[in-house]
């Protein structure tokens, strides 16, 4: 496993152009992440799942890199996603909106070549009526509540779903769909129920492929593959499994620059409402991200950073632009202005800090904001 790049930060790294921090993104893990997905799903084919900004890490670079390495099923979730991503991509690959068509943008939607999840009777009603008006067949795909109840054609709508299909010649369905709701546990009896109501539904609608699993669902075994497996988290080096160790390979790397560096005596307050006071004679620095830049709050009092393998723990209340550590631990002048310390990386993982936020990894990458200068390797 070559993940160098991100292991890799220079002795006493600092910032030399003025960033507030660096987003290290190594396309190249995940390249190789999507690699080992689409090995793990063989022979059925791996989509990537790019909503949210590709999760925050930047949907344009991902897709485009992806598709160098034979993704061509890219799912967002909102309409106005799929019309950014669409002209960045050559014309064989397909742009999914997994929320559906909205009222109104039916014809914008066909125009666009954008492909829609149909994740009801309605909705198939007005891309039939978009196919008329354009008078050419329209690309979708069938959603299905097999549990969820978030979104899809629901079990007593099935029947008349069918119906339907027969009076709309003028859409093409390319494959049906469903999203576990528990994959990333294991053991939850909740995705063998959801496998056995997709397993009814290929059945009422055994002409079409199917598609079912996101990561976690991947790694359930071949029974939860179908032709086509929608991973996001795991793409992204996040873990699709909780509780097991993460097979896969990280892919973003954030440190945070000092700003201020102070000592203070037993009894001072640290941050708003004084919530921490020191025990004694403390060494603090001031890093220059906070909750706006996607360090959660409910990180305050508990979560932490690193410099050269030694753990900083976060005192007081985590700010909307800063935090303050202890880096009491550290030998003194090994921080200062400008000084990087590692907020996600070799000593701290997404999963790490998601824990200590009491959040999952993708509210932490999709939340890291735009003020860290971002690198891409
Ligand atoms: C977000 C999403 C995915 C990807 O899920 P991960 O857990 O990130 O792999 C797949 N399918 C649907 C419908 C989703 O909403």
């Amino acid at each position: 496993m070559d993940s160098a790049i991100l292991d890799h930060q220079p002795r006493h790294a600092s910032t030399t152009d003025g960033a507030s921090g660096y987003l290290t993104i190594d396309l190249g893990a995940l390249a190789r992440n999507y690699e080992k997905l689409s090995a793990e799903v063989a022979p059925a084919r791996a989509a990537a799942v790019v909503k949210a900004d590709g999760y925050g890490l930047g949907a344009d670079k991902v897709a485009a890199k992806l598709y160098g390495h034979g993704c061509r099923h890219f799912f967002v979730a909102q309409f106005v996603e799929a019309q950014r991503l669409r002209p960045l991509l050559a014309r064989d690959a397909q742009v999914f909106v997994l929320n559906g068509l909205q009222p109104g943008n039916e014809i914008a939607c066909a125009e666009g070549n954008i492909v829609p999840v149909i994740n009801s009777l309605n909705q198939l009603r007005q891309w039939a009526v978009a196919a008329e008006r354009l008078k050419r067949r329209l690309p979708a795909v069938l959603q299905f509540d097999t549990g969820m109840s978030r979104l899809g054609v629901p079990p007593e709508e099935r029947a008349a779903l069918a119906e339907l299909l027969k009076t709309c010649g003028m859409v093409e369905v390319l494959f049906i769909m469903s999203h576990l709701a528990s994959a990333d546990d294991a053991d939850s009896e909740q995705n063998g129920d959801q496998l056995a109501e997709l397993g009814n539904i290929a059945e009422e609608f055994s002409e079409f492929d199917v598609c079912f699993a996101n990561s976690g669902g991947i790694f359930l075994g071949d029974a939860y593959h179908g032709v086509l497996a929608r991973p996001g988290i795991a793409l992204y080096g996040g873990a699709p499994t909780g509780g097991l160790p993460n097979p896969m390979e990280p892919v973003v790397r954030l440190d945070v620059a000092v700003v201020q560096t102070r000592t203070v005596p037993a009894g001072a307050r640290v941050g708003y409402s004084g919530a921490h006071v020191t025990g004694g004679e403390t060494r603090l620095a001031t890093i220059a991200a906070g909750y706006a830049d996607g360090l959660l709050r409910s990180l305050s009092g508990k979560g932490s950073v690193f410099c050269d393998g030694i753990r900083l723990p976060i005192v007081g209340r985590v700010s909307m632009d800063s935090i303050t550590i202890d880096i009491t631990a550290l030998p003194e002048g090994r921080l200062s202005l400008g000084s990087l310390v590692e907020v996600i990386g070799p000593h701290q993982t997404l999963e790490d800090i998601a824990h200590d936020a009491g959040t999952i990894s993708y509210e932490i990458l999709t939340g890291l904001g735009d003020r860290y200068q971002r690198r891409y390797r």
